[in-house]
């Protein structure tokens, strides 16, 4: 499978629902992206970030994940304190903010209506999930950003839930040695309701970091 068949088409026909709202927004919105968004970053990462679906005025409108909402500048931030981006994050798809080692893409490529993707819409999409994760071929780590997007990737693994309980900053070892690592969507009602802070954030990617690089040297 060549790297252009990872992506959905623009005029996916796969999810009625999704399919629609689109319609509506693009009469609604015309300078919108409103079309499935495509991953970003590098498919020889040995990261892969897999978010939930992209936000009406965030990615929908902007065409990169997590680009210009609130989830994003916490995500971006995060990504270029840890080295995992480089450049300036500016909200724009064209700020030449770049990915290093790290591709980021959605459990669901269209955004649904109320940020809430149905069970078939993320089992319609999975493939594109599959398609992503196969065409990685240094991938040593994923890391998953809320339950929905951990439930999704493990599918997409071919296991089941039960086989990794999700919780935050938990590390779960996949039969094919590589590792999956859950957090908290880094959502603006997670942060604003506490549950997840910037901190919390930063550990995970401490956890990822140390994961694919060894931990960091400790002083004798
Ligand atoms: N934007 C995305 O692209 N994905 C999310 O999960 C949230 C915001």
């Amino acid at each position: 499978m060549g790297a252009s068949d990872v992506d959905p088409p623009r005029d996916c026909p796969l999810c009625p629902r999704l399919v629609a709202f689109h319609r509506g927004n693009r009469a609604a919105y015309p300078d919108f992206f409103n079309a499935p968004v495509p991953s970003f970053g590098p498919a020889d990462g040995r990261l892969l970030i897999v978010g939930l679906a992209p936000g009406l005025r965030g990615a929908n409108r902007t065409g990169r994940p997590f680009t210009g909402d609130y989830a994003g500048d916490l995500l971006y931030a995060t990504l270029i304190a840890h080295g995992f981006a480089r450049g300036t994050y500016d909200k724009r798809p064209d700020d030449g903010l770049e990915l290093v080692d790290c591709r980021i893409t959605n459990a669901v490529r269209c955004v649904p209506p109320e940020n809430k993707p149905v069970g078939s819409e993320v089992s319609a999409c999975r493939p594109f999930l599959v398609n992503t994760i196969a065409g990685m071929p240094n991938l040593q780590a994923i890391l998953v950003l809320g339950s929905l997007a951990h439930g999704a990737t493990l599918a997409a693994l071919g296991l089941r839930k039960s086989a990794c309980k999700f919780g935050h900053n938990a590390v779960h070892p996949l039969p094919d040695g590589r590792t999956l690592v859950s957090s908290y969507h880094c959502s603006r009602y997670n942060t604003n309701t506490g549950k997840l802070t910037a901190e919390m954030f930063h550990a995970v990617f401490g956890t990822v970091r140390a994961l694919l690089d060894g931990p960091p040297a400790t002083r004798s």
